[in-house]
């Protein structure tokens, strides 16, 4: 579905810029663009334009900008953490519990550590889980003690020892969902996915204005948002993961985003549409 996306998004450029919207790829595409991505040009609510509109193209375009602003801002600033680049899956999965709900710098000696003393699967298997609290209590959230243990038990009671190593395959583990697993596939396997995330949510709604309504991270446009978001090439879309993540905890933040001095300023609906652009 990606490599057709490129041909028709190629194609499409080059039948908008001749003037000629009536091609029956074209508009294949032009309907795809909107279904993945519903742009609007103006803050509506929930509404959006059924027509193909110049919009469309342009906010197809704009995505594109913006993730090449945002790897780039992730080159001059990104934090090189250690779960970016894990051994293993193993190593990853560990540190998706660990940051859940927990700031990266809190968990950076606790995961040392845990990885030092279980520094496999089938040793994280034996551990009991007095054990394993120990190690990572002072972090709270004591039910990941749990899901480390449940994700051992599988992985070595029902994969022989091995990660599954597709996205799907991942979601089987117990403690791993889909955010987890696509941070998996990016820095373990170094494969081509994308997060969705509260981080997404944020970006997707304040940079194209967009609200979404009901569990927000489950919504079809935003997940297909985000996939659009990804560039195609797998080192470029963990580049993206990385500056992505950064870039929402340190200036598009949930309070008092920085948008006086954010690079994506120009483009962006929410900093347009607010008053003082905050
Ligand atoms: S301008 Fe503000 S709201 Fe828009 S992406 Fe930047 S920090 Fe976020």
């Amino acid at each position: 579905m990606r490599g057709e996306s490129h041909a028709r998004r190629d194609g499409e450029v080059a039948i908008f810029a001749i003037g000629d919207g009536g091609d029956g790829g074209g508009q294949h595409w032009v309907s795809f663009v909107e279904t993945r991505i519903h742009p609007r040009a103006t803050c509506i609510g929930d509404r959006h334009e059924s027509k193909f509109s110049s919009s469309h193209l342009r906010q197809s375009l704009k995505m594109n900008e913006a993730a090449q602003q945002i790897i780039q801002w992730g080159k001059e600033h990104s934090a090189d953490f250690p779960w970016r680049h894990p051994k293993n899956p193993y190593e990853s999965a560990v540190a998706e519990i660990l940051l859940i709900r927990t700031p990266p710098h809190q968990i950076l000696p606790v995961y040392r550590q845990f990885l030092d003393e279980y520094p496999t699967v089938a040793k994280l298997h034996e551990a009991s889980e007095r054990q394993i609290l120990r190690m990572i209590e002072s972090l709270g959230l004591r039910w990941r003690v749990e899901r480390l243990k449940s994700m051992a038990e599988y992985i070595i009671a029902e994969r022989g020892g091995e990660f599954p190593r597709t996205l799907e395959g991942l979601q089987d583990v117990p403690g791993v969902g889909f955010y987890a697993a696509s941070a998996i596939m990016l820095f373990a396997y170094r494969k081509r996915a994308f997060l969705v995330d509260a981080n997404s949510v944020r970006f997707i709604e304040r940079y194209y204005c967009r609200t979404f309504s009901g569990e927000a991270r489950r919504n079809k446009q935003l997940i297909a948002a985000m996939d659009e978001l990804t560039p195609d090439n797998p080192a470029t879309a963990i580049a993206f993961a990385e500056g992505f993540l950064d870039f929402m905890r340190d200036v598009c933040r949930p309070v008092n985003p920085l948008c006086k001095e954010c690079c994506l300023s120009d483009g962006c609906r929410h900093c347009h549409m607010s008053p003082e652009g905050t």
